[in-house]
């Protein structure tokens, strides 16, 4: 009787240790995309919001967008492999303007395959640039990568990357971004969510017309180290427009 109660003791304890952490969710299995609505209370926008994220992007708009115009320098804080993808903090120095506003760079992450398509095309690789403005709403600037020529900034990226997961290394050196952005600043722009629960909507997309190169062997190495895909289903529009 004493072992057994034991035994449920340990049940209990680790039931309420796991609780009391982040509710676990994934891409595969009971706790992929299609259930992340169902797993928690905070997260039902992921399952009944009309503005989710990722979209396939198709006859957008004339709006006329100018180019963006980007600073490129940022100091890199920390890298880590969170088990859903791999992400950079940064120090508040790269920013940009979009509606009269500063969106200043938070982190940057990886998703593979790509999250969002472009006139149905998936990419082997798909950058976040995650900005926030000074009342923390979120714009997303997303940079495709396609097969091609070596890109110096992944290369550092790969030189650096964790070997085990949650292990948060301190980088704490000048980045440039520069090859991570394409010449040609021209996006397509709509509304739309985190792409990870809680799923969250009211984010500005900005995704970047034209993809950037990295090696297949690149793309290759930094697919492996992610473990598994971790691209989101595409979402409906729900007539939303795409304005370009
Ligand atoms: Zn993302």
């Amino acid at each position: 009787m004493r072992n057994k109660s034991t035994a449920l003791l340990g049940l209990l304890l680790a039931w309420t240790t796991s609780a009391a952490a982040a509710p676990h969710w994934s891409y595969e299995g009971q706790t992929s995309p299609e259930n992340w609505g169902k797993l928690n209370e905070q997260w039902q926008t992921c399952n009944a919001g009309k503005y989710q994220s990722p979209i396939d992007i198709r006859n957008p708009v004339a709006g006329n967008l100018p180019p963006l115009d980007l600073n490129f320098s940022t100091h890199a804080k920390t890298i880590i492999n969170n088990g859903h993808t791999v992400q950079i903090a940064v120090e508040d120095e790269d920013d940009f303007k979009l509606d009269e506003q500063r969106w200043v760079l938070k982190q940057f992450h990886f998703h593979a395959p790509s999250e969002n398509h472009i006139n149905g095309q998936s990419f082997p690789l798909e950058i976040h640039f995650v900005h926030a403005n000074s009342e923390d709403e979120l714009a997303v600037i997303a940079v495709m990568m396609t097969p091609g020529k070596a890109n110096t900034a992944l290369e550092t990226i790969l030189n650096v990357l964790p070997e085990q997961e949650n292990q948060e290394v301190p980088l704490n050196q000048k980045f440039a971004l520069e090859s991570l952005f394409p010449q040609d600043k021209h996006y397509y722009r709509f509304s739309g969510s985190l792409t990870t629960p809680p799923c969250s909507e009211g984010v500005i997309w900005l995704v970047m017309k034209q993809p950037v190169e990295a090696s297949e062997a690149q793309l290759k190495r930094f697919t492996e180290a992610l473990r598994h895909s971790n691209n989101r289903p595409l979402q409906p529009l729900h007539g939303r427009q795409i304005v370009h």
